[in-house]
Order: C-alpha cells, then sequence, then structure tokens
C-alpha cells in the first residue's frame, strides 16, 4: 500500500517553478515559542512571533538584504493567537521593524496587549491590524489570507494562504493552536468550514501527540470532584495557571459547575489571571452566545453577590487567604509560597498537564501537588481527523514535545498518504508541488451503495471499490456475513471461517471470540479506535470490525 503511494509517483516530474517552503525560526518544542516564515512565489509571511529574543530574524536578515529595497524580516506578520508562545515577541518586532504590517483577528488584537503587562499601548496604538474571519482579503498581489475560528482561545484563528499564479493556486493552511471540542468561553473549530479546501500544505500543531482525551465533560467534572473532596477536607486550592484561556475556562467552570453553584465558598484570583478576566469582559459580544446569555444574568466574572463569589485578590490578602478553606487563581508563574504560609490551612496545588510551571515541593503549608487534565489543544484522534479532513500533499508539525510530534510522525495513516516533516529550528523545509498532484485517498471512505427488495430478497449492491481494501478479503472469506441492528443503522459484518465452525459452541463466550467484548478499544460500550469504523459508535459487545485489536486483560 505504501508503495503506489510513495513520493516519487505522487508527484508529477515537472515542478511548476514556484518556490514553496517554510523556514522555522522556532517551533515551541519546548517553551521557546513559534515562529515560522513560509515563502510561497515571491511572498514571504512570518506566522507568528513567540519568540522572547527575535535577534535570529535580524540575522535573517543580513543575508536577504542585498536584495535591496526590502530590508524586512518578512512582507507581512500573521497572528494565530494572543498566547505568549505564539505572540510575545511581537512588540519587539514592532519596534525593530515599524513599516513592518501585523495582522490578526480582531479578538487578539485586543487580547495582545497582556503579553506586555508593564506597557503604555496609547503610546503603540497600531501595533497590529484586525482582519474580519472568514473573509478572503487580498493583503498582495495574488496573496489572499483568510482567517478561520480555531477553538482553543477566543480570538484564536487557522491562518490559510492562498498564492495564486496564472497557472494555478497553492494553499498552506497553519492551524495555530487548535481544538475541536468547545470549551466553556470559545467555541471549537469547525471541521466543515475547512473540508474541501484543497490544502497543499498544513502546518499543525501536535501538542499532545497521540494520546487520547476523555470527552471534555468528564476531565471538568474530574477536576470539579477533586477540586469538591480537597474543600470538604479543609484544604485550599491553588491553581496556578496562564494569563488568558484556562483561568478563564476555570473559572466559569467553577461557577457553574454543580459543586460549587450556590455554595458558600470564595474563589479569589490574582496578579495578570485577573488582568486577563477584564479583558474577556470587554469582549463579550465576540463570545459564545451561552456565554453572553449567563452573563445577562449574571456577571461573568467578578460577584461578591451570587455563590461562589468571585473577587480579585489583593497582594496584602496573600498570606492570610487561605485561613480557611478557599480557591485561588493565579499566574502561572507566581511565587506559590506565597499563599502556603504557616499560619494558614493545608493546600492542594493543582497543575494543569502540558502547561509548563514550577512548582516547589517545600512550602511552609502542609501541601500536596497534583495535576489534572482540562485541555485546550485538540488529541491525537482530534490531529488525525483535522488532517483526513484536508488532505494535504506535505503535513508539518510543530508545537509539543519532540516525543510526541515524533509519535505523530510515525503513525503509518499519515506516512502512508501524506509528505510528513517535523523540522528543528532553524532547517528550512522544501515543499515542493507538482503540477499535476494526485490527491491521497481519504482513509475513511463512505461507499455509496443500492438496496433492492425483491420479494423476500434484499440486495445490496456496493461499488466494485471497497473490494480495493485490504480488509475486504476477511470481510468477504466465507461469502457469509451476518447484519444486525445498532440504533437506527444496519452493521454488516463478515463470518470468519473460525466462527462458521464454532457455530454450534457459544459464539458470546466472549474471552474467545474477536469482538467489541474482548477489543481493548472499546470502553464503556463505546469504541475509541479511530481506525474502526465504529470509532465513536455505541457497540454491542459481540460486534466486531476489521480493527479489532484484543486486550490483554481478557488474553486467555
Ligand atoms: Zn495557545
Ligand atoms: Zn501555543
Amino acid at each position: 500500500m505504501r508503495d503506489n503511494l510513495s513520493a516519487s509517483s505522487r508527484f508529477d516530474t515537472e515542478e511548476t517553478g514556484v518556490e514553496l517552503n517554510c523556514f522555522p525560526y522556532s517551533v515551541q518544542h519546548d517553551d521557546e515559542g513559534v515562529c515560522l516564515l513560509v515563502k510561497i512565489g515571491p511572498h514571504r509571511i512570518l506566522l507568528d512571533c513567540g519568540m522572547e529574543n527575535i535577534s535570529s530574524l535580524h540575522k535573517g536578515l543580513t543575508k536577504s538584504a542585498r536584495r535591496g529595497s526590502s530590508p524586512l524580516p518578512a512582507d507581512v506578520v500573521l497572528l494565530s493567537h494572543a498566547h505568549p508562545d505564539h505572540a510575545r515577541g511581537v512588540l519587539a518586532l514592532h519596534k525593530a521593524f515599524p513599516l513592518l504590517p501585523i495582522y490578526a483577528s480582531e479578538v487578539t488584537t485586543k487580547l495582545l496587549p497582556l503579553n506586555w503587562p508593564e506597557q503604555n499601548f496609547k503610546e503603540i496604538p497600531q501595533l497590529c491590524h484586525a482582519l474580519p474571519l472568514r473573509s478572503p482579503i487580498e493583503l498582495q498581489e495574488g496573496l489572499v489570507v483568510e482567517l478561520f475560528p480555531s477553538g482553543h482561545l477566543p480570538g484564536a484563528v487557522a491562518i490559510l494562504l492562498t498564492y495564486t499564479t496564472e497557472q494555478r493556486s497553492y494553499k498552506v493552511l497553519y492551524t495555530g493552536d487548535f481544538f475541536l471540542s468547545n470549551s466553556r468561553l470559545v467555541e471549537g473549530l469547525r471541521l466543515e468550514e475547512l473540508r474541501g479546501l484543497d490544502v497543499n500544505v498544513l502546518i499543525i500543531e501536535g501538542t499532545y501527540g497521540t494520546s487520547r482525551h476523555p470527552h471534555r465533560r468528564n476531565q471538568e467534572n474530574q477536576l470539579a470532584e477533586r477540586i469538591n473532596r480537597a474543600i470538604a477536607e479543609y484544604n485550599s486550592v491553588l491553581l496556578p495557571t496562564p494569563a488568558l484561556g484556562l483561568g478563564q475556562e476555570l473559572l466559569m467552570l467553577l461557577r457553574s459547575h454543580h459543586h460549587f453553584t450556590g455554595r458558600d465558598l470564595d474563589i479569589w484570583v490574582d496578579g495578570t489571571v485577573a488582568k486577563g478576566c477584564d479583558a474577556y469582559l470587554e469582549l463579550l459580544p465576540y463570545l459564545p452566545p451561552s456565554v453572553q446569555n449567563f452573563a445577562r444574568h449574571q456577571p461573568l466574572f467578578w460577584d461578591e453577590r451570587v455563590r461562589p463569589r468571585v473577587r480579585r485578590l489583593q497582594p496584602e490578602q496573600r498570606v492570610v487567604v487561605g485561613n480557611s478553606p478557599c480557591i485561588v487563581l493565579t499566574d502561572s508563574t507566581a511565587d506559590l509560597g506565597e499563599y502556603c504560609q504557616a499560619n494558614t490551612g493545608p493546600w492542594l496545588i493543582l497543575v494543569p498537564e502540558k502547561i509548563d510551571i514550577k512548582v516547589n515541593k517545600q512550602y511552609l503549608a502542609p501541601t500536596t501537588v497534583e495535576s489534572y487534565l482540562l485541555a485546550q489543544h485538540s488529541d491525537g484522534p482530534g490531529t488525525t481527523q483535522l488532517i483526513h479532513n484536508l488532505r494535504p500533499q506535505h503535513v508539518l508539525f510543530v508545537h509539543g514535545s519532540p516525543a510526541y510530534l515524533a509519535d505523530l510522525t510515525s503513525l503509518e495513516e499519515l506516512q502512508n498518504r501524506y509528505h510528513i516533516h517535523s523540522p528543528a529550528a532553524n532547517t528550512l523545509v522544501e515543499l515542493p508541488i507538482g503540477d499535476t498532484f494526485v490527491q491521497p485517498a481519504a482513509p475513511e471512505t463512505n461507499y455509496e451503495g443500492e438496496l433492492t427488495e425483491l420479494e423476500t430478497v434484499i440486495t445490496i449492491t456496493l461499488p466494485e471499490a471497497i473490494t480495493e481494501d485490504p480488509r475486504w478479503r476477511e470481510f468477504a472469506d466465507t461469502g457469509l456475513i451476518e447484519a444486525r441492528w445498532q440504533g437506527e443503522e444496519i452493521v454488516l459484518r463478515g463470518l470468519s471461517q473460525r466462527e462458521l465452525l464454532n457455530q454450534s459452541g457459544d459464539r458470546y463466550n466472549l474471552s474467545d471470540v474477536d469482538c467489541c467484548g474482548t477489543c481493548r478499544h472499546q470502553r464503556g460500550q463505546r469504541c475509541w479506535n479511530p481506525a474502526s469504523p465504529l470509532y465513536n459508535f455505541k457497540v454491542t459487545l459481540e460486534g466486531y470490525c476489521p480493527a479489532f485489536e484484543r486486550s490483554s486483560t481478557t488474553e486467555s
């Protein structure tokens, strides 16, 4: 299967001559930020500027400066969202190159200043220009940009670049940070908006590698459960969090989860997390309708009246606030020892997974440190789902630990279909696009068939292409199938030789049979295997699909 999709046969040998490449100044393998220079034809587009130190952008300049007229590191800068790992270098960039145009979504332009709390923004009002969502804008001749909301954080967008020559178009999509699920304060990325865009190059984040996450509501409930238990045991709970995004999500969760609503409990918010809340309040018209509705009945964050109370913490209150059980949200960079004082009660410190937060083990008060998952990024199955929906020629992974990115790049379902790249910083990635590129087949094709009902015989006719799938042989092995209702649907299953031989025996002795009941991907009567046609469906335990893998616990 891999052979007929190999690089040589997938591309027409005749190159079009249009330069298309990506030079990553910084790829966020750790916490160094994202900064990518994409070249398409004559255009140089800088995607995000999350580097603390932008000196490497100057270096790139000396090499290309002799081209003369344009001593800028790029022609245009596009920001995916306002998080520091994507935007903290933008102010320095603007100061170094005041003529370099910088664009982002409207919400991002409003959140951006939180990256530099000490700055007076009246002095530099034109740092970043707002672009509308879902509207193609021709930024330069032949270069069109379009922004699509990507979940993750209010204002976060995926950026589509389209360069059109007389012969054809070239499309690059950069996801920025993305999240397919709805969270409390931002709606998820809408896959259907991106499907069918004919993207040639996809630059995608891989924060969670191939790991699979429980449903978001489960994550929320687990966290609420843990906090609830800690308070019941007379602990205070300390939640260090980045200024934007997670902190506000946590507050909304605490304000609306049944464990906490109406409870005589204080939630204190400290540092730039509080500033982040103020910034969100300015954005109310851009937040999901459910949030706007909530805000019509009670304040979104600051509330001394409705329980649990949510208040801003004053610096002098830090040392006393844990005298009785309460919840404190503070900066991920704060000194947590300031709260966990000798005279306060015990503390539970909860740190989010995959966010770099330094936590000491030594505090004056008795302290427990645990981690929790409240994901703001897509998990592995979401990542591959997005890729398969776009079917690009090239997939370029950034943003994630090298080990996690390696998990993604070694997935056969990706290697078989796309050119996969996971560059280190400062290594040029060439992205050749052939003239006559054959789109790789989508991994899960839906076959359209025909149903004929003749007296007592029903015939289902399916296109021959279905037999090209390697799984067909096993399915058609005996020529006999079993049909079974599953909700409103009928599931067809090929009967195997072994099953026919065992027909007389107990077919439902599950531990013996290859079926959903003994498959390691089935949990809670649901299929969790993205490679399975039953993925995400409720399954019956005696069901089966070709992606079956025996669970080790039922191994006989
Ligand atoms: Zn982010
Ligand atoms: Zn990020």
